[in-house]
């Protein structure tokens, strides 16, 4: 990657652009023809979306691939060799999840390559200022590339507030290196958790040289995954992705000083999330604020006949089994017939858990026995369904 940010001109000031529209295309082309874009000439640009997951446009999960469409034909009209990029979480095959969301057809129109980023190996990079990791393992295609655009879509997120430009550069870590980011024990004298701590450790070596935040339609409540779509049609821009990030936060209702990792970030001077030093095109866009529900504090409200039983587990099961209830929790008591309740346990050191739970993750394999339990570390979503269907056939 260049040091020298070709997106960076001479506009006094951090600088951030919002566009507003039914289309997201024209949204991203008329937010990119603000920034400098002759600097990009003969620069090989890898675009980084978010599709972490499969999922169908609209479903609010990834990228808007009208978003990725419009950077594509932009930074090429500007002489830019332009290619796609992911590494996706585990367990989705990243072939299948570009062709659902919608990207392999434009970038298939456009002649553009789609990189699996992890066909290949990693780079390791030291993170000399690192409070909770000092090395990370980054896809080796990073470095083929002179810039690198983050693209995310703007959600809600249960762990780290919110997920946007930076928290999106986490797809550029190696294969399984990025679970490692969820299962860090807590930091003695910091409240953080340490999964946000990691993010803004991570974003002191992995920048992106630009953000364009899409926010065409976005995901409230339950994110990364199983929230609800929320309608913005916005798009935001800037070469500083704090800042971005920053507006993005506002656009949703909340602010990066709510949100721990670009807290974090801020305080350590990696880019500017204070609002007021933020200049901010157009003027009026505060008018577009169109506040996201935030995600659920607590369990049992949402899903009033379940218990989770959480003991120090990681973000990452935490997700699973959020997916997983959002799909499935009105089905759940179907596999425990006689039961009004269902408990379901998560995370290291159970020393005991009720008859009959629903026992998820490896750190459970000490309860094995008392209930259903699910393999994996983390285990995925679908292999929850899959271990009380086998229940309830074998018990047939
Ligand atoms: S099983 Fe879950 S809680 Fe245990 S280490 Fe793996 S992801 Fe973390």
């Amino acid at each position: 990657m260049i040091v020298d940010n070709p997106f960076v001109n001479s506009t006094p000031g951090t600088n951030v652009y919002v566009t507003k529209g039914p289309d997201a295309y024209d949204n991203t082309q008329r937010a990119l023809r603000a920034m400098p874009l002759s600097g990009l000439k003969g620069l090989r640009v890898l675009l980084k979306p978010n599709i972490g997951r499969s999922a169908r446009p609209g479903a609010a999960v990834t990228t808007n691939p009208a978003v990725i469409a419009a950077a594509i034909d932009v930074f090429r009209e500007a002489g830019a060799i332009v290619a796609i990029g992911e590494s996706p979480i585990i367990g989705v095959d990243l072939e299948e999840a570009y062709r659902i969301c919608g990207v392999t057809k434009i970038a298939q129109a456009r002649k553009c390559p789609l990189i699996d980023m992890d066909k290949r190996s990693f780079v390791e990079r030291s993170i000399p200022n690192g409070k909770v990791i000092k090395t990370l393992q980054i896809c080796e295609d990073i470095d083929d590339f002179d810039v690198v655009v983050s693209i995310p879509i703007m959600k809600m997120h249960m762990h780290t507030h919110v997920t946007l430009s930076i928290k999106n550069m986490k797809g550029c870590l190696w294969r399984r290196s990025k679970v490692k980011l969820h299962m860090l024990p807590p930091v003695e004298g910091d409240d953080n958790k340490p999964i946000n701590i990691a993010i803004a450790d991570m974003s002191s070596v992995l920048r992106p040289h630009l953000a364009i935040i899409d926010g065409s339609v976005g995901m409230e409540g339950l994110g990364p995954s199983a929230g609800t779509p929320k309608e913005l049609g916005v798009v935001v821009v800037s070469a500083d992705p704090f800042a971005a990030d920053s507006v993005a936060c506002e656009l949703m209702g909340t602010s990066a000083k709510e949100t721990p990792h670009l807290a974090i970030a801020g305080q350590r001077g990696y880019g500017v999330i204070d609002i007021d030093a933020i200049t901010i095109h157009p003027s009026h866009w505060r008018d577009w604020i169109k506040p996201f529900d935030r995600p659920p504090n607590n369990l049992e409200i949402e899903f009033p006949n379940i218990t989770v039983l959480d003991k120090n587990s990681c973000s990452a099961c935490q997700s699973t089994l959020l997916l997983f209830l959002k799909k499935y929790a009105d089905q759940l008591l179907d596999y425990f017939p006689n039961q009004k309740h269902v408990h379901i346990a998560i995370g290291k050191g159970h020393d005991h858990v009720p008859d009959k739970t629903l026992c998820i993750g490896n750190c459970m394999l000490n309860q094995e026995g008392r209930g259903v339990f699910v393999h994996g570390c983390p285990p995925v979503a679908s292999e929850i369904l899959k271990a009380l269907t086998d229940t309830v056939n074998d018990c047939r």
